[in-house]
């Protein structure tokens, strides 16, 4: 089969569809490319909610996360890696991506919390990559954006140093050829790949992932080949907490909305609300390296998330901290007294032993209690190609490659050495954006 389109987008992700909408609503004919029997990726998976500043529902709530503090606690929990022209890029874009989705219909219930927020739950607290897949995929359909499903892009076609489209493999092992005069490269991670992660991180070898198995970097290997620059690629985030058999992510909402960690023995150990990184080494200091993640029927009335995990069958309950604590296998007096001493803190808003000093809004006084065993998985891969603001692929040359786009986890450089929880979905929709419109541009123009 070959195709002629104006822009291909490869993978069927945030990202992908968020470029693909731009594009076709540029006037661009436009294909997407999945590999997998069904779209969403990552994206779907994206369980809690959505980052961004200065936007519509915080000025209405008089609660305004400005861009610079937003800025800063990117750069902070990156380790100041980030690239500070993508983090001002992303952070300046993020209400507009709010008003974006908002206008597709993107279901905000923007939270009635004390302080200034930067998460955007959707749907009473719903998982918020579904609800952006919802909406997306709605948008695409009734642009008439065509998705090929179970088609594998595996090199990007290069004509006089610009890239020309992408040679695919279709379901029954056809090739598939798409001309086209802008790619844009929207393939996601590789924190499924488990050969390519523990080439640049050895030690995560045997780690469980939270990733879809789609995630296996394709898209890295292809832009390389034709000289893409990587950047930041070692940088590989584990999340701290992922329930080790089925390999779920418990969200990391329900900690700021005021679970706790509880260790083997019992105790609390760590301010459970600093970053991925750093909650994750906490987890991997204590015996047996595993935690439990604790919280209370307030909490699981917040976050509808929590009813998957019970479905799922390992969330731990009981009517008292004493019974929870047997089906933990841990000391009770120790249990108890840890979660009387976060109460303390929690309610007077000050004086946690840890250091917490935000998410204490719900101490956990309403039973029946719950507790989910967890542990350290990979989740994100924040390195990858290199991309400038207009979401260009740079060449190891340090220049623009002519009509290659990429955007999403597939792309490095802003999210530094740690991303925050809830930037990825803003993320994808920036920068998606930004490379539906440029590779529209471009396509135009030829
Ligand atoms: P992002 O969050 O950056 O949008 P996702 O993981 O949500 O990333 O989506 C990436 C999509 O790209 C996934 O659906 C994945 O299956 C798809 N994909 C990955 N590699 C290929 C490939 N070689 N050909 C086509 N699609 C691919």
């Amino acid at each position: 089969v070959t195709m002629d389109v104006d822009v291909v987008v490869i993978g069927a992700g945030g990202a992908g569809f968020s470029a693909a909408i731009e594009a076709k609503e540029a006037g661009r004919s436009v294909v997407i490319i999945e590999k997998m029997p069904l779209v969403g990726g990552n994206t779907i998976k994206g369980s809690g909610g959505m980052n961004a500043s200065e936007t519509q529902y915080q000025k209405r709530a008089g609660k305004i996360y400005t861009n610079d503090t937003f800025y800063q606690y990117t750069m902070d929990g990156g380790h100041g890696l980030n690239d500070p022209a993508l983090l001002r890029f992303f952070v300046e874009n993020s209400s507009g991506a709010v008003d974006w989705l908002t206008g597709l219909g993107m279901n905000y219930t923007f939270g009635n919390y004390t302080t200034a927020q930067r998460s955007h739950a959707v749907n009473n607290g719903g998982p918020v990559g579904i609800e952006l897949m919802r909406v997306l995929t709605a948008r695409a359909e009734q642009d008439g954006i065509q998705v090929m499903l179970e088609t594998k892009a595996e090199e990007i076609i290069m004509k006089n140093g610009q890239a020309a489209g992408v040679r695919c493999v279709g379901k029954t092992g056809n090739t598939v050829t798409v001309n086209a005069k802008a790619v844009v490269l929207a393939t996601g991670g590789f924190g499924a790949n488990e050969d390519l992660f523990t080439k640049y991180r050895p030690e995560l070898k045997g780690y469980v992932t939270t990733n879809h198995p789609g995630a296996t970097g394709d898209g890295i290997v292809m832009a390389e080949a034709v000289g893409a620059d990587l950047t930041d690629i070692e940088q590989i985030q584990i999340h701290p907490t992922v329930e080790q058999s089925t390999s779920e992510l418990v969200s990391e909402s329900l900690r700021r909305d005021g679970s706790i960690l509880i260790n083997a023995d019992g105790n609390r150990f760590y301010n459970e609300i600093l970053t991925r990184d750093k909650v994750s080494a906490a987890v991997l200091a204590q015996p047996d390296s595993y935690a439990y993640i604790v919280f209370d029927q307030n909490v699981r009335n917040i976050r509808s998330i929590i009813n998957t995990y019970v479905s799922r069958g390992f969330v731990l309950e009981d009517p008292t901290l004493e019974g929870l604590a047997a089906k933990m296998g841990v000391n009770p007096a120790n249990f108890r007294k840890s979660v009387e001493t976060w109460n303390a803190a929690a309610k007077a808003g000050a004086g946690d032993p840890f250091g917490r000093d935000e998410a204490m809004e719900n101490p956990l006084v309403n039973p029946p209690y719950y507790a989910i065993k967890i542990a350290p998985g990979v989740h994100h891969t924040m390195g990858g190609v290199k991309i400038n603001t207009n979401t260009e692929v740079i060449s190891t040359r340090g220049a623009p490659i002519p009509g290659f786009y990429a955007a999403g986890e597939v792309t490095g450089g802003i999210h530094g050495g740690n991303r925050i929880g809830g930037n990825a979905i803003t993320d994808i929709v920036v920068f998606g954006r930004v490379a539906g419109q440029q590779s529209a541009k471009f396509a135009g123009a030829r």
